[in-house]
């Protein structure tokens, strides 16, 4: 079994006729865009897997996980904008942390000025922590 077997049970593979052009349509062609999402959307199993592996791997091209290119542009920008927000955040909160009484006191300064739980900013920080082999707070 590899990270790839999801393919073997995509439904695409029981719609032999379709063809080249509705799985990689040109950008202007919603038709053929539309035939080949629905058969993603309605029909197939590894959905999910194969969205998470064309965003993964930065698939530029043909519809995926019934996603088209332009839609994975946008969600690769929002997770770019996520990524910096996270990162933005965590910076105040070590910015905010030494003049504060708690770690809550600062989670949620930071939550309000981001306008998320103080759980998320707790997420966040203990995620950077993590990732550099720090203590959280
Ligand atoms: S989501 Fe669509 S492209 Fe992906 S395996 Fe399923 S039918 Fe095929």
């Amino acid at each position: 079994m590899t990270d790839l077997d999801w393919q073997l049970r995509g439904a695409c593979r029981a719609h032999p006729d379709l063809d080249a052009d509705a799985w990689f349509p040109h950008e202007s062609d919603l038709a053929a865009a539309k035939t080949a999402t629905d058969v993603c959307r309605k029909d197939c199993a590894v959905v999910h897997a194969c969205a998470a592996w064309a965003l993964d791997h930065g698939e530029r091209s043909g519809i995926w996980g019934g996603l088209t290119a332009k839609d994975r542009r946008k969600i690769l920008r929002e997770r770019a904008k996520d990524v910096d927000r996270e990162t933005n955040a965590v910076a105040l909160y070590r910015k905010l942390r030494p003049g504060m009484r708690s770690d809550y006191q600062a989670h949620v300064a930071v939550a309000d000025a981001f306008r998320v739980h103080h759980r998320t900013v707790l997420k966040w920080v203990t995620a950077a922590a993590s990732h550099e082999g720090a203590p959280a707070t």
